[in-house]
């Protein structure tokens, strides 16, 4: 079983007296910022000149500086800067100052593939909360804390990890629970899960059930409503209390139609593709597309992008959203 770690087996005080640098004001950023700050800690925010979030952080009570000027007060850098950008941001102003510090990830993508090496004498390690960053932040407030994961890429210092768990302290994780793990195991997992099913896979079906009724001339509301917004209402039982508990509180139809039908869809040759993928993760094929993307102006993902966006399933649900006067008020 791995290992997880929780309040006392961390320690604040080794982040005492040091500066952490916080990269990045958006999701995780503001989450991390406003958590470590609120833990007693000394807190930066480094930001881009021009930044809409330096206001935002100003506002916040948190202090704001350049990137470089960031990297070069901080002990403790976490990246926080949107992925495809991490590498630029790193050579461009944080590798000047990087010299005998710890370097932080909340996600293992540019270590894991090679895209950040910072030199030996650095601790790199990973705090990747596993929930987005308002979560983090509500739930720190809340007295509470969103669990996370703990890697250790480079350990100079030969207490690499526990200034790592210093610091999941301070954002509120080890309340919950930090599970220890590798960058390689976070960045492969991390990614087959949005590819396959979060994301991907459950975008997929959804498109694919919805297209089915329409096609054989059901009301595209009444297809919404099946295929798409009773969706929540099943995650949030299965999110509570697993497939049993989910089971329990359908009708004995729709649980013989699970048992019966369910298979017949993700079948296993659903799980021949999702080797597949899993594979092109593993190999750096995923990776190595998703970079050359980003370095030729990302012309395939915006154009992904805008035909999603055009999918009848979007411009319906608009209008079934609009009949629901709770939805977009939390
Ligand atoms: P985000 O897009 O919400 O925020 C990015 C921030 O970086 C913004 O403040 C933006 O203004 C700033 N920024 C963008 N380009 C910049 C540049 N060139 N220089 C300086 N600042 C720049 O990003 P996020 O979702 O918080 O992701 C940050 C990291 O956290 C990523 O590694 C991501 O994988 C990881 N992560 C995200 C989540 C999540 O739920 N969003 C969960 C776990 C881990
Ligand atoms: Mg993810």
């Amino acid at each position: 079983m791995a290992r997880i770690y929780y309040d006392e087996d961390a320690d604040l005080g080794l982040l005492e007296g040091k500066t952490i640098g916080v990269i990045g004001y958006g999701s995780q950023g503001h989450a991390h910022a406003l958590n470590l700050h609120d833990s007693g800690l000394r807190v930066a925010v480094g930001l881009y000149p021009g930044s809409p979030s330096w206001e935002k952080a100003q506002d916040d009570g948190l202090q704001v500086g350049s990137v470089v000027d960031v990297a070069r007060d901080a002990d403790v850098i976490m990246m926080l800067v949107p992925d495809q950008v991490q590498r630029q941001v790193y050579e461009d102003h944080v590798a000047p100052h990087i010299g005998g510090k710890t370097l932080m990830f909340a996600h293992g993508f540019n270590v894991h593939f090679n895209q950040i090496q910072a030199p030996e004498d650095v601790d790199v390690t990973m705090i990747a909360p596993k929930g987005p960053g308002h979560l983090v932040r509500r739930e720190y407030t809340n007295g509470i804390g969103v669990p996370a994961l703990v890697a250790v890429h480079q350990d100079a210092s030969e207490s690499a990890l526990q200034v790592a768990l210093a610091y999941g302290k301070g954002i509120g994780s080890t309340r919950a629970g930090i599970l220890q793990t590798t960058f390689l195991e976070e960045t492969e997992t991390d990614l087959f899960g949005e590819q396959v099913i979060l994301c991907g896979g459950i975008t997929s079906l959804i498109k694919a059930a919805y297209e089915t009724l329409v096609e054989a001339g059901y009301q595209p509301e009444s297809a919404y409503f099946e295929t798409f917004h009773e969706l929540k209402l099943i995650v949030d039982l299965l999110y509570e209390g697993g497939m049993e508990y989910m089971r329990y509180s359908i009708s004995d139809t729709a649980e013989f139609g699970d048992y019966t039908r369910g298979p017949r869809v993700i079948d296993d040759s659903v799980k021949d593709r999702m080797r597949e993928i899993l594979g092109e993760i593993r190999n750096g094929q995923f990776a190595q597309e998703w970079i050359a993307e980003n370095q030729a102006g990302r012309p395939r993902f915006l154009a992904l992008r805008r035909l999603n966006a055009e999918h009848p399933v979007e411009e319906v649900g608009k209008e079934v959203r609009a009949m629901m006067a709770w939805l977009g008020q939390s």
